[in-house]
């Protein structure tokens, strides 16, 4: 793709310049404005959907509206007066849902394709999106030895049905609104994020809170197995979110990365067999693990080359998957039992 433009020098971005986070209500943009507040920005407007008692996280002193961005006048709304607008509003889940919903998935294309004309109609610096390893070539990802996925394997495109292909013609018009109307975009492929304050139960929750999830039931329930969906062989990174937050900003901030779509992601590959046995060492307990063969599994193997992000942030993620996974464990584990107790908890 041509992405040949030049490349204006942004003024530095203020303290007090509006910052614009949709999919706030959720795990990743509810943890990056609490990133962004963290770093001294003083004017945030978080938007979601769900109403604000569903958030995730609230974080104090920010502007937190509930709006629904696939509408297109809310989103002039929402961008109005925005420096740099993120977003990581969409329709999405685990394996069950992704593989379960495809229309709502698909239909999140509403979404950015407002939001990314209204940031730019705004006169917006930055736009940020949020894309998906989902959207690389499926016929790549056959083998649980994988070889990880660069940048360039999402063309020929044979994204995953529903949720990949929303997220490949998402990345087109963020590249296209570069080049055609100079709008500066940045596009991340996230692989696998995971961490406290993200979906634990409920059929959206993804592996490694499933699996945490899972242990701790079984240990409350004195139950010696766990059933584990599919085989337990396919393998897959997992990001903690510290490197998902720091990673965006680093994209998004950078030059040389405008409408480009980058690997954002560990490459740290386990299978979900090795997953479990690491959250059995947290938990301190070893159970018998059943297998449900009929269950959403999706590919076989997906991993993040990290090449290109070393090479032009001189930077990936880091932070080890047992790290990660004792903090989640202990965050889920807070939460069940807080719900047990009949406090209001965030699934
Ligand atoms: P999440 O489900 O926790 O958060 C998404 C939020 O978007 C939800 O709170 C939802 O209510 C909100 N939303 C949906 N439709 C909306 C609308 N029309 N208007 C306003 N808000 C709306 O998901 P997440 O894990 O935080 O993911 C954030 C972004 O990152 C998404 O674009 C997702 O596709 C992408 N992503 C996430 C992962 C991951 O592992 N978590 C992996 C790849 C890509």
């Amino acid at each position: 793709m041509e992405t040949q433009r030049l490349v204006e020098k942004d003024p530095t971005l203020k303290k007090d310049d509006l910052i614009v986070i949709t999919g706030a209500g959720g795990f990743i943009a509810g943890n990056l404005v609490k990133y962004f507040t963290r770093k001294g920005f003083s004017r945030i407007r978080a938007v979601d959907k769900k109403p604000l008692y569903e958030w995730y996280l609230r974080t104090p002193g920010v502007e937190s509206l509930c709006l629904d961005v696939s509408q297109e006048a809310n989103c002039h709304r929402v961008c109005e007066g925005a420096v740099e607008v993120y977003n990581l509003a969409a329709d999405m889940g685990g394996m069950g849902f992704i593989e379960r919903f495809r229309v709502e998935c698909l239909r999140s294309i509403l979404i950015n394709t407002h939001l990314v004309e209204a940031a730019c109609r705004a006169g917006a610096r930055r736009y940020f999106y949020s894309s998906s390893a989902c959207a690389y070539n499926t016929l790549l990802q056959q083998d649980p030895k994988v070889r990880a996925l660069k940048e360039s394997d999402a063309y020929p495109a044979m994204a995953e049905r529903g949720y990949g292909w929303e997220k490949l013609i998402s990345e087109m018009f963020c590249q296209e609104y570069w080049v055609e109307r100079g709008l500066k975009t940045a596009i991340a492929r996230f692989h696998n994020v995971y961490g406290p304050h993200g979906t634990w139960d409920g059929g959206r929750e993804k592996a490694p809170a499933a699996l945490c999830r899972k242990v701790i039931e079984a240990l409350d329930r004195k139950e010696g197995n766990i059933t584990i969906w599919g085989d337990g062989t396919a393998t897959r990174s997992f990001m903690y979110i510290d490197d998902c937050l720091k990673g965006i900003d680093l994209i998004m901030h950078c030059d040389e990365l405008i409408a480009t779509p980058i690997n954002l992601g560990s490459s740290e590959l386990v299978s979900v067999n090795e997953l479990l046995s690491k959250v059995e060492r947290i938990a301190g307990v070893k159970l018998k693990r059943r297998y449900d063969l009929t269950a959403p599994r999706g590919v076989a193997g997906r991993n993040s080359d990290n090449t290109f992000i070393g090479q032009v942030l001189k930077w990936e993620p880091s932070i080890s998957l047992d790290k990660g996974l004792a903090a989640t464990y202990k965050w889920i584990k807070e939460q069940y039992y807080d719900r047990k107790k009949g406090k209001r908890v965030v699934e």
